[in-house]
Order: C-alpha cells, then structure tokens, then sequence
C-alpha cells in the first residue's frame, strides 16, 4: 500500500528517507516558534495516472515572503522548490493524494530570542493524505475568545510556526464546546478567519470575503475561490470587513485552505446559516475545486503541475491498490 512507501524528505542540503531526518532539542525553531511554512496539496488523477501538485509555486511564492518578514534568506526559488518537491514525490513513488509541508526555521541550537544574527534550516517532506476536516455535512461553528493576532503582534500574513499556537487556543475551544471549527475575530470584532481556513460569507447574490488587511493569512485557496466565483459561478465579489453578527444571516458561509478545502458552514454561534446544511454555491464550488484541483479543467490546467514524468496505467493503480 502507499502509505507503507519509504518517504523520502529534503532536509539539510539533501535529499534522505524522512525516518532520518532530526533535529536538536535546543534548535530554536522549537524554542521560539521562530520558523514558517507552508501546506500544499497534490491530487492523484486515476484516469490521468498522473499526482497533480496544486498551485505550489504561489505556495512557495508565500513562504519566500513569510521567510522575508522574519529576515530569514531562502536559497531555492520558487521554481527550484517545486522542482525538489516534484522529486521528493516521484522519489516516494506516491500515487495518491499527498500533502507537501516545507518549512524554513531558525537551526541554531542557542538560548536567546530574536530573529537576527542566527541560521536558516530548510526542509520539504511528502506524504498520503486524505481529507483534514469532514467536507461531507455542514460545519458547526463557534466565533472563539481567543482573538486573531494583530499585523503589529505576530503578522497573520506570515505563516509562522509560533502563531499557531493563536489557532490551537481557538480550534480547541471550539471542539471542546461541540464545535467542530473556530471563527476569529480580530482585536478591532471583525471577522478574520478559521483556525486554519479562510471564509467568504454570501449574502444577497454576492459573495464577500474579508480583505488582506483584517489580519488573515493570504491564502490560496482564497484567491482561487475568487476567481471560481466570479468567472465560472458568476458571483460577484467583494473584499471587505465582515461583522460577527452579519455572518449570523448569511445566505451561504464557506471555510476554504488548502487543507479544509471547501467546508460548507450549516450553523454559527448555534445559529442557523441559510437554510442550515450544505448551500447550493457551497455545493457547486466544491465540485467545481475538486474538478480543477485534480487538472480536469483544461482553463486551469497551469495551477496543477504534473509530477510523474509518464502517466501509471490503469492496471498498475489496480495492483497498487490490491496490494
Ligand atoms: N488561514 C490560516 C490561518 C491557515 O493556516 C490556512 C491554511 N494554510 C489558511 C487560512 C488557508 O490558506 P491556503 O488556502 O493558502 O491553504
């Protein structure tokens, strides 16, 4: 089966199996959460026989920028990073949906907070993955009491290892109230994100998101439902600040990264969204994304970078899966 492969993971200048990989107890990154990442995805086309990696190089694109916000120098451009990737994979054998987590860190084994005068690390690892939250039903949601971080605090816009610490508070909240997922709100009572998803909220026919500005990470996704809403679905968008209590009577509210994928809200703070369930636009984005994300929509095809250099056939997938 694929997930007994030997995983392969890039770490200190070479490739090596992932089982190898370590780091020192003193490394500062653990210390201090000083290091940022990423979370991509690819997708395995059964009929293509081919693994699509999904928009990698705007992934690589943001943890150049989260590393440049915490002064920290990545080598590798974007594209040299997707080409890592792309061989960590094939090196994997994976043929099947994976996550791809990089990560660039502060390595030195040092007491000391700060950000300058240390050492960068960098890492890439691969693996099968499947869904990271229930996509099947509707949400039920909680707006947290742990409020977002601030820009001035830790930026929200660099995914930095520390902050997520800001997202456990919520995310475990929220599920040890029965929710199964958390609404930030920022310090200022707009609503900002999930713990680990962006929102857009619809509201009569038009669908509103909250802008780069309200203290959320620029994700992906977002910007990909963006252009799905407006130049497949028709629906127009608008970025702008969201209250709490405008969610409350939404039409539609949907959670979407990299991760959750597209998560259809049904309730909030046990508030009925809309008609409660899975909305008709939730509905259609989310057949929509898993037909682009797996390279089946020819228009958006330069999002989805093959990684195998031939497709597998059909009855090698089969063996694999049989085994
Ligand atoms: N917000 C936060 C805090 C996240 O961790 C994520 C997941 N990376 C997202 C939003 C969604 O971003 P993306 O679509 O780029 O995965």
């Amino acid at each position: 089966m694929d997930k007994e492969l030997p995983l392969f993971c890039y770490f200190q200048g070479k490739v090596m199996p992932l089982s190898e990989a370590k780091i020192g107890i003193l490394t500062h990154a653990f210390s201090y959460g000083t290091g940022c990442f990423e979370g991509i995805r690819a997708y395995y086309n059964e009929e293509h026989g081919q693994l699509y990696m999904f928009r990698a190089r705007e992934h690589f694109e943001r943890l150049h920028n989260s590393a440049h916000i915490l002064l920290m120098k990545l080598g590798p451009s974007p594209d040299d990073l997707v080409e890592a990737t792309r061989d960590l994979l094939r090196r994997s054998g994976i043929y099947t949906d994976a996550y791809i987590r990089p990560m660039v860190y502060k390595s030195d084994e040092i007491i000391g907070v700060r950000l300058h005068n240390l050492h960068d690390d960098f890492y890439i690892t691969v693996q099968p993955f499947g869904n990271y939250i229930d996509i099947d039903r509707a949400l039920n949601v909680g707006v947290s009491s742990w409020k977002r971080v601030d820009d001035n605090m830790i930026p929200a816009r660099a995914k930095v290892t520390g902050a997520y610490v800001n997202s456990a508070f919520a995310k475990t909240e929220a599920q040890l109230n029965g929710f199964d997922e958390a609404l930030m709100l920022d310090a200022n009572g707009h609503v900002s994100e999930g713990s680990a998803e962006n929102l857009f909220m619809l509201r009569g026919g038009v669908a509103h998101t909250p802008p780069v500005t309200d203290n959320i990470l620029e994700g992906i996704t977002r910007t990909t439902i963006i252009t799905l809403l407006r130049d497949e679905l028709r629906i127009p968008v608008v970025e702008r600040p969201i209250d709490r209590t405008e969610v409350y009577v939404a039409d539609e509210l949907i959670l979407c990264g990299t991760g959750a994928q597209i998560a259809p809200v049904g309730s909030v703070d046990h508030r009925t969204i809309g008609k409660g369930g899975v909305g008709d636009v939730g509905r259609a984005l989310q057949s929509l994304y898993f037909e682009v994300v797996r390279g089946n929509v020819a228009k958006y095809s330069r999002w989805c970078s093959p990684v195998h250099s031939e497709a597998r056939r059909a009855a090698e997938s089969q063996v694999a899966v049989a085994s």
